[in-house]
C-alpha cells in the first residue's frame, strides 16, 4: 500500500471513530478534561511561537515550498488515535495533498492539524534554532514538553476508553 493510501486509510478509521464515539466521548469527564488541557497546552505553544521568528519563518517556508521540514512522507507517523484527537478537536482532515511533494497535512497557510506528532512539535531546522538562540530554545523546550504530555496522557486515556469498548 503507497504511503496515500496507508494515511487515508486511517483518515476513515478516525472519522469512523469519531462519528461512532464522539457524542460518548465527549461526556466522558476525564476525557473531556485532557481534551481542554490538551488544547490548552497547544494554544500556549502556539502563542509562544507567535511571540518568537517561529511562525514568521515556517510560514516563509510553506509559501515559498524551499526547504519546509514538512516532506511527503511526515504524514505516515500520525495514527487513527491522533487523527482521531484532531477531529475532537474540530478540525477537518485533508484526505488529499494542497501541494505537492509535501506533507498531506500542510498547506499555503502551514500545518491543518492542532494536535500534532511530537517530531512535528518539537522539531527546528539549524537555520531557525540559530535565529533563535539558546535562551529561546531552552524556553520553548519547557513549553513544548507541556504540549507533548497532555498529549501522551489523553491518548491513553483515549486507547483505555476504546479498549474498554472492545476496539
Ligand atoms: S523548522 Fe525550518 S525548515 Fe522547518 S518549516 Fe520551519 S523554517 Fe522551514
Ligand atoms: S507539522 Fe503538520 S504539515 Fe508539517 S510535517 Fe507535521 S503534520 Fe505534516
Amino acid at each position: 500500500m503507497n504511503t496515500l493510501k496507508k494515511i487515508q486509510t486511517r483518515i476513515y478509521r478516525a472519522e469512523q471513530l469519531y462519528s461512532e464515539f464522539s457524542k460518548e466521548m465527549l461526556e466522558d469527564t476525564r476525557i473531556t478534561l485532557l481534551l481542554a488541557e490538551y488544547q490548552q497546552a497547544i494554544y500556549h505553544t502556539k502563542s509562544y511561537f507567535q511571540n518568537t521568528e517561529v511562525v514568521e519563518a515556517c510560514s516563509r517556508c510553506a509559501q515559498t515550498n524551499e526547504g519546509s521540514c514538512c516532506f511527503e512522507g511526515m504524514e505516515d507517523n500520525y495514527d487513527h488515535i491522533l487523527l482521531l484527537i484532531n477531529l475532537l478537536m474540530g478540525v477537518n482532515l485533508p484526505h488529499e495533498r494542497e501541494l505537492n511533494n509535501h506533507c498531506l497535512f500542510v498547506g499555503n497557510k502551514g500545518c491543518k492539524l492542532l494536535a500534532r506528532y511530537y517530531f512535528c512539535v518539537n522539531y527546528f531546522c539549524p537555520a531557525l534554532e540559530n535565529t533563535l538562540g539558546e535562551q529561546k530554545m531552552n524556553q520553548l523546550s519547557t513549553v513544548i514538553g507541556n504540549e507533548i504530555f497532555a498529549g501522551w496522557e489523553l491518548e491513553q486515556a483515549l486507547r483505555n476508553w476504546l479498549r474498554n469498548k472492545n476496539y
